[in-house]
């Protein structure tokens, strides 16, 4: 009963749900009570398609709450569906929240009122719920330290006239000409590199606006949780410091989650919160490939490709001649129809050498002995999870805080190759035999080193080992802030 009891509360997107659940979990294992709030609909993705439910069960002081109805319904492929996300978000949840902690429907005999709240770092109207209730509130941004520092300095880039650009929209946009005003970037970061949402003419946009103001508010929380470690972005951190000095680097989560299990029950299942079905079939495909032979594939759980998009990515595979295991969600090309046909060479080269499913395991896949290399979209998740696992990826990022991490993959980590804003077969070939094949030992090194300080961190006397157990008796501190109930 004297367990602290923490609310829990994602942006409803995979990447977000997936590394908060982590999280959560982690709290459960220290014996913290949580409450994790999502839509229903999310709430019943889980439910089907992962062992959420007897996960959970092990912890008696978790439990789901669901948002009431009303929330946007649409799709979350582009920026306003995002837009329109955030904005029911803000109508709903926002009062809800009020309303939950107030009435204090969440106590029982064997929980106490809210403590404390983790909100996702873009949900900023969990400030104003802290405000009103008294309950503390510490944000969890589920992006990288570098490209949250990126969205950080807008308002600098903006003073230095570094901002607007036309976002290569106009020929006379030099989408290589350097950035010099995000603090510890300058030297190697470009226009094409900082976040997608710069690249916008009209610094009005909302989705320019949500970003950057979401962004700036940072500060007012109590403290700042980071899905990363220090070895890997210390230099970055040392600068966001300076504005949130109350920062806990706990990643990679996923590691961090594993090595406690591993310590403190006898599961070693991974913990999956898809919320599509996992395609397990692949898995023993690539048991059959030779060691280090598998280029794996997967554009995340947001990203939508263009139909010639596809068919550069596909050609360029197929011509690299080297295996790979592609996952294509089923919404993931844009305007798809079933009347194109797929040309023969594909169908034939793809029997040969490859091997296609709606949705894998994504971390096991990447632990896997037979995958050599990642194509992906740097996805922080993504990003983090091929990190761990050692494996040197190509980038072609999609949006968001994609373009920052591919840079800091390719020219600061030295950890692959970055290829963005090019889809073409020849350069894909070519990308793909540098990874796997001309830069192997190379890249394979540098992702080996990588691995291991990532292991380093999570595992006990770690920096995002001891930095979770500083957040964990800070959390324990809290004692829900004597809330004003009004
Ligand atoms: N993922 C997965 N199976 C797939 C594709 C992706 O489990 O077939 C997971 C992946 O492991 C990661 C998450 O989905 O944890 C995607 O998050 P990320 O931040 O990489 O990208 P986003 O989906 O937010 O663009």
């Amino acid at each position: 009963m004297d367990q602290p009891h923490v609310i829990i509360f994602p942006f409803p997107l995979q990447g977000h749900v997936n590394s908060m659940l982590k999280l959560a979990e982690l709290l459960c294992l220290s014996g913290i009570h949580v409450t994790y709030l999502v839509s229903a609909s999310i709430h019943g993705r889980l439910l089907t398609h992962t062992n959420v439910q007897p996960r959970f069960n092990h912890y008696p002081g978790f439990s789901f709450q669901t948002l009431p109805d009303g929330l946007y319904e649409g799709s979350l492929h582009n920026p306003d569906g995002i837009i329109q996300m955030y904005e029911s978000l803000k109508a709903i949840a926002k009062p809800f929240l009020i309303d939950l902690i107030v009435s204090d429907r969440l106590s029982s005999d064997a929980r106490r009122p809210v403590t404390c709240i983790i909100a996702d770092g873009i949900l900023s109207l969990a400030i104003e719920v802290g405000e009103k209730t008294g309950i503390p509130v510490i944000f969890f941004r589920t992006v990288s330290a570098c490209s949250f520092w990126a969205y950080f300095c807008i308002p600098e880039l903006i003073d230095a006239g570094e901002l607007p650009f036309n976002g290569g929209l106009s020929i006379r946009d030099n989408m290589d000409e350097g950035i010099a005003n995000v603090k510890g970037m300058e030297g190697f970061l470009r226009r094409r590199d900082l976040p997608s949402f710069c690249r916008v003419s009209n610094l009005e946009s909302d989705d320019f606006k949500i970003v950057l103001t979401e962004t700036r508010r940072t500060p007012r929380a109590q403290a700042l949780i980071l899905n990363t470690f220090e070895d890997l972005e210390g230099s970055i951190l040392s600068h966001i410091r300076s504005v949130c000095p109350k920062l806990y680097t706990i990643g990679p989560l996923h590691g961090q989650l594993k090595t406690s299990l591993a310590r403190k029950t006898t599961s070693s299942s991974t913990s999956s919160n898809s919320l599509w079905e996992e395609d397990r079939s692949c898995i023993r495909w690539l048991d059959e490939q030779p060691m280090k032979s598998v280029l794996y594939v997967s554009f995340g759980s947001i990203a939508v490709v263009t139909r010639d998009q596809l068919l550069e990515f596909w050609h360029g595979l197929v011509n690299s001649g080297k295996r790979f295991l592609w996952v294509m969600r089923p919404d993931s090309v844009a305007g798809k129809d079933g009347e194109h046909h797929i040309p023969a060479e594909l169908e034939e080269g793809t029997k040969e050498r490859g091997y296609m499913v709606g949705w894998a395991p994504q971390e096991e896949v990447l632990a896997h002995p037979s995958i050599g290399g990642f194509l992906t979209h740097t996805g922080w998740n993504s990003t983090l999870e091929s990190i761990l696992a050692g494996v040197p990826m190509i980038c072609w990022p999609y949006f968001a805080d994609q373009q920052v991490n591919s840079r800091f993959v390719g020219e600061v980590w030295n950890l692959g190759v970055d290829m963005k804003d090019t889809c073409d077969r020849v350069i894909v070939e070519k990308m793909i035999n540098d990874l796997m094949e001309v830069r192997r030992d190379e890249f394979k090194k540098s992702a080996d080193e990588m691995s291991k300080l990532a292991k380093r961190a999570v595992s006990e006397g770690g920096s995002s080992s001891c930095n979770l157990d500083r957040l964990i008796e800070d959390i324990r501190l809290m004692n829900g802030g004597g809330a004003t109930h009004s």
